[in-house]
């Protein structure tokens, strides 16, 4: 499975699921959005393969998409997940840093694999593995290390792209790590390029740039396709999107709370995910759209503090959520929460990734040597 195919799927609600495996993590990147370490928890796992367990062939995500921390501190779990979700028809992948590579690329060319077997499994196991790269990543693990991990998967013939990050798009990180890629991988390597949020270690001082948040017309901001896939947390939470704030605080505002891993299933989050009149709201409209249109002045008020902040607020605000009620309920809710999915699907991967992720850069998203 491409990137290109991940990321066509991603507008479409409940068409694929986040599951973060672990918090911890052997790499301490200073933008690290998670704020990984060692000593973090993450869910219990046999809660995890329930919950993949509830997936049928007729009710399932089309992807299993599976995160840390690092996944691969624990490839037995991410194998035997990624071949559960198989089984119901879902495909999976995998985000790592590859903190297993460091100094592969000083090891004897003859020496081929620097994969160490229990985690070549893991990887043989899942659909598509994205690799992380960027200047603070490659402080932990050397570019040349990562190139050798990607070498060896493409090899193996399970598909493979980097997750690449920079400060903004005139970094010039960007331009010199994207064409230093394409060249050595001859453009069979697709790339996914976004710029660091303010968010986990990023907040601190090395993740910093001193600017603050552009003021936002919320009858001109967008909708968020971001509440398109449930996301499960650290502690087995299950929350309406990825947004850092919104996985890691407790607790989790009403309206973008959808379960957890302990008591609820697939069907039950996919239903949450699908029926609700303010996730409908938010992925045809936006968030500050609902606070302006329906909500009073402190409502309003507080759209003035970001996109993202604007929207965690909802739920204090019952006017507003009475205004996304009723538009969003029933049949012509659904009816236009399927038409704004379709139509940012038929824009395609390309066009997504211009608006979510860096535009400079999002045509590497599906660059030609990759399949269809
Ligand atoms: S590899 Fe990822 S999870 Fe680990 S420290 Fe770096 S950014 Fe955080
Ligand atoms: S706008 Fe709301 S739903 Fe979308 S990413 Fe931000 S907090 Fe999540």
């Amino acid at each position: 499975m491409e990137l290109a195919a991940l990321m066509g799927l991603r507008p479409e609600p409940a068409a694929g699921l986040l599951m973060m495996l672990t918090r911890r993590c052997p790499l301490r990147c200073a933008h690290c959005s998670t704020d990984s370490t060692m000593s973090a928890g993450g869910p219990d796992p046999g809660r995890l393969l329930g919950f993949v367990d509830s997936f049928t062939p007729g009710d399932r995500p089309e992807v299993l998409m599976m995160t840390g921390g690092e996944p691969l501190l624990m490839p037995e779990l991410s194998a035997e997940l990624a071949v559960r979700a198989r089984r119901a028809g879902t495909r999976s992948a995998l985000l790592t840093g590859a903190f297993f590579a460091r100094g592969a690329a000083g090891r004897p060319r003859r020496a081929r694999a620097v994969i160490p077997a229990r985690i070549r499994r893991a990887i043989g196991a899942v659909d598509h593995l994205s690799v992380s790269v960027d200047a603070f990543h490659e402080r932990e693990v050397a570019r040349a290390d990562v190139f050798r991990v990607v070498h060896e998967v493409l090899d193996s013939g399970t598909s493979v792209s980097l997750h690449v990050v920079g400060i903004d798009a005139r970094d010039p990180y960007l331009a010199d790590v994207t064409s230093a890629v394409r060249e050595a991988f001859d453009d069979r390597v697709p790339m996914l390029v976004n710029t660091v949020r303010a968010v986990g270690r990023a907040a601190g001082p090395a993740g910093a740039r001193g600017e603050g948040p552009a003021p936002i017309d919320p009858l001109r901001s967008g909708p968020c396709s971001m509440a398109a896939w449930p996301v499960v947390a650290a502690d087995g939470t299950v929350v309406a999107c990825c947004n850092q704030d919104v996985v890691d605080r407790r607790p989790v505002p009403a309206h973008l709370l959808l379960g957890h891993v302990a008591e609820d299933d697939w069907a039950a989050v996919r239903g949450r995910t699908l029926a609700s009149p303010v996730l409908r709201s938010v992925r045809t409209g936006g968030p500050l759209r609902l606070l302006a249109r329906y909500g009073g002045p402190k409502a309003r008020s507080a759209g003035g503090a970001g996109y993202c902040a604007g929207c965690r607020t909802l739920s204090e605000h019952p006017e507003a959520i009475a205004g996304a009620t009723r538009v969003a309920s029933g049949a012509a809710g659904a009816l236009l929460d399927r038409r704004a999915a379709r139509r940012r699907r038929e824009a395609g991967p390309v066009e997504y990734v211009r608006r979510h992720g860096c535009a400079a850069f999002a045509e590497l998203v599906a660059l030609p040597g990759t399949a269809p």
